[in-house]
């Protein structure tokens, strides 16, 4: 199959091309991401494959079906930038990669947490000034500290893991609760009952009408003084604007986020010349009990590698009419 491959990343190349086993499809890598601008690209292929980036609407779907792709592939879970009606509509089935490694986020929120703790990041720019002091670098301990988990799903579950291993006290809010966490020790409460207990907070539910802004300052102000909120989900489940009250507040004690609303224009852009034009990012940044990754929680080896792997196969399967339940189906 022909499939033109957007928003390429040099880390993928590598490990499309591995698992693209003799060549059976023929990749053409783009680093742009597709959009109207950049849809003439897509002439004389059948399939086209995307990261979360670029605005997939009825307007670009009428236009991939004029130049006749049939499969459109997202190298990710999340498949929100898709008009999926709009794709069934003119037949082009959607496919995406639903699971990758997600001890590889856990373990991203678990950074977050040791380096807002233990100031790590602070201690290492101080020793290159040649100041060995431990001024301001106190912590706490992890150990029978309760933890709270909202949404716990595939990384949820290995987060809260790894949390009962540190001999936490781990509670959890979902819609739906994991037996196999009941087993391990994990206790269900109401969101609000989380709120008030948790010394620590880690958003693991995906991003809905329900959880747009889960996090706002009435939740803020139920939590205890000085919680530490962790972020690796979406952006939007955490009102930033009213994040940044609770922190000056001192109601909240630690953010730490890999995600973030107005991510778009920020995230993987080198902008070290540009003014930055986000106030709120600008001001959260210069609080020393904020931590802030670039949405990188998924990047490891063995993630961006089962990433290809899938995508790959999404590929073969669609060709053989093979259903492999990665579909987007609503
Ligand atoms: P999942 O579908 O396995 O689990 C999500 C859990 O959230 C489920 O248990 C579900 O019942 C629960 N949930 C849904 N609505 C809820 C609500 N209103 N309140 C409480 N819980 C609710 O998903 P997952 O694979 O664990 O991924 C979780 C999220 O992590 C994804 O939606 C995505 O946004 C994010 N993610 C981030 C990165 C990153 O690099 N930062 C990478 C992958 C995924």
């Amino acid at each position: 199959m022909k499939v033109a491959v957007f928003s390429t990343k040099y880390y993928e190349k590598e490990y499309l091309d591995k698992y693209n086993e003799d060549s059976i499809h023929q990749l053409t890598y783009f680093d742009t991401p597709l959009n109207i601008d950049s849809i003439d690209l897509t002439k004389g292929f059948d399939a086209v494959s995307l990261m979360l980036t670029g605005n997939i609407d009825e307007a670009v779907i009428n236009k991939l079906s004029e130049n006749k792709i049939r499969l459109i592939d997202l190298r990710s879970a999340g498949y929100d930038n898709v008009d999926i009606s709009a794709a069934i509509k003119h037949n082009i089935k959607v496919m995406r990669v639903p699971a990758y490694s997600p001890q590889a986020i856990a373990e991203h929120a678990v950074a977050l947490i040791l380096t807002l703790n233990r100031k790590t990041n602070i201690a290492y720019n101080r020793i290159r000034e040649n100041d060995f002091t431990i001024n301001n670098l106190m912590g706490f301990n992890l150990f029978e500290k309760t933890v709270g988990v909202v949404g716990t799903g595939k990384i949820g579950r290995a987060f809260c893991t790894i949390m009962l291993g540190f001999g936490c006290k781990v509670i959890a809010y979902d819609i739906k609760q994991s037996d196999a966490m009941i087993k391990k020790g994990v206790v269900y409460k109401t969101f609000d009952k989380l709120l008030t207990l948790s010394d620590i907070i880690s958003i693991h539910c995906p991003l809905t009408d329900d959880t747009h802004h889960l996090f706002n300052s009435l939740a803020f102000d139920k939590i205890k003084v000085g919680a530490m909120l962790i972020n690796t989900s979406r952006g939007a489940v955490i009102n930033t604007a009213d994040a940044m009250d609770a922190l000056k507040k001192e109601q909240l004690g630690y953010l730490g986020i890999d995600v973030y609303e107005g991510e778009k224009a920020l995230f993987s852009k080198d902008l070290s010349n540009s003014n930055i034009q986000d106030d709120i990012i600008e001001r959260l940044m210069s609080f020393n009990n904020v931590l802030i990754t670039p949405h990188q929680a998924f990047f490891t080896i063995e993630a961006v590698e089962q990433i290809a792997m899938t995508t790959i196969k999404n590929f073969t399967d669609f060709e053989q009419g093979v259903l492999n339940g990665n579909e987007v189906t609503s």
